[in-house]
């Protein structure tokens, strides 16, 4: 059972907004590029993970903290009796492992995977003995790519590849037990820990005026429309939306990109390319946000 789905990391958004809003440079591209191999990745993995039957409860994207060093889990499988972490990794090509290290083709070398994974392991053994949990926690390092090898890699029992996933998670499915609900408070406390706002330090530079206004197709970001008074229909693929799902999903954008800009009704207008009465502009924020200081100076927020 999926308790949290998966969705793409706030780094990952923000790159793709910029992408489509303004000129992403060399390294920045090749960070978006990353981002989205990683994601990719990962959704394979659980396509994997979602036929392989197994009971348990499923936790993707865990993002935790423990004394302001954050980590991210890829997924988390809690049984009754252990906890599986996988990390997922999508690299493609060869490597060449050496002195516990992974070394591309281009001769840079990559973090060991596992010795990653085991870090977070450790940072999960402490939250776990802080929440009053004693389950036993497994790593599991999967290499997801179909076409990666690594050459002079020890055989490690926390290591699989692409054709091994299948046949050991089938494995594990035939070992668990019957599931009882006993970590369903487990899997919330930790839920409840997944700090959803948490941006890396690491983000490009950019602004407000710099960015392409408008609303970018949900499906395919195009930002050429027409539209009805209750859809937007995209000119590039046809795509149909809502209009007021459509303005809003454009404000949450602009949130993503500039957290401390006051959402008012003049800047959300602005953003959205100008192409939308006020009146209008202002039932998505009042349906959607509170708002502060009626009148002229109006900014809305959460709560
Ligand atoms: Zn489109």
């Amino acid at each position: 059972m999926i308790l949290k789905e998966r969705s793409k990391s706030v780094i990952h958004r923000i790159l793709e907004s910029l992408n489509h809003r303004t000129g992403l440079s060399h390294a920045e591209k090749v960070q978006y590029e990353n981002q989205i191999k990683g994601f990719d990745g990962e959704l394979a993995f659980d396509r994997i993970l979602n036929e392989s039957d197994i009971s348990g409860l499923i936790l993707n994207d865990l993002l935790l903290n423990t004394k302001d060093t954050f980590y991210q889990i890829d997924s988390l499988l809690i049984t009754d009796e252990t906890i599986h972490l996988f990390e997922v990794k999508n690299y493609s090509g060869t490597y060449v492992y050496k002195n516990d290290s992974l070394y591309a083709s281009s001769g840079h070398a990559l973090q060991d995977p596992v010795a990653q994974a085991e870090r977070k392991r450790a940072y999960l053994h402490n939250l776990l003995i802080k929440l009053g949990h004693t389950l036993d926690i497994q790593v599991c390092v999967v290499f997801i790519h179909p076409d990666c090898y690594i050459y002079d890699l020890p055989k490690r029992e926390t290591i699989l590849f692409y054709g091994q996933l299948p046949g050991h998670l089938k494995k594990l499915a035939g070992t668990l037990p019957k599931q009882s609900d006993e970590n369903l408070n487990l899997a919330q406390q930790l839920i409840i820990r997944h700090d959803d706002l948490y941006r890396p330090t690491n983000l490009p530079a950019y602004s407000f005026d710099q960015l392409k206004k408008g609303i970018r197709c949900f499906n395919c970001d195009s930002f050429s429309y027409n539209k009805s008074r209750q859809n937007i229909y995209c000119n590039v693929c046809g795509h149909k939306e809502e209009a007021t799902k459509a303005i809003y999903r454009s404000i949450e954008e602009f949130r993503m990109l500039f957290p401390d800009i006051p959402l008012s009704k003049e800047v959300a207008h602005t953003w959205c390319g100008n192409d939308w009465k006020k009146s209008r502009i202002r039932r998505v924020l009042e349906s959607n946000y509170r708002v502060h200081n009626r009148g002229r100076g109006s900014y809305y927020t959460d709560d």
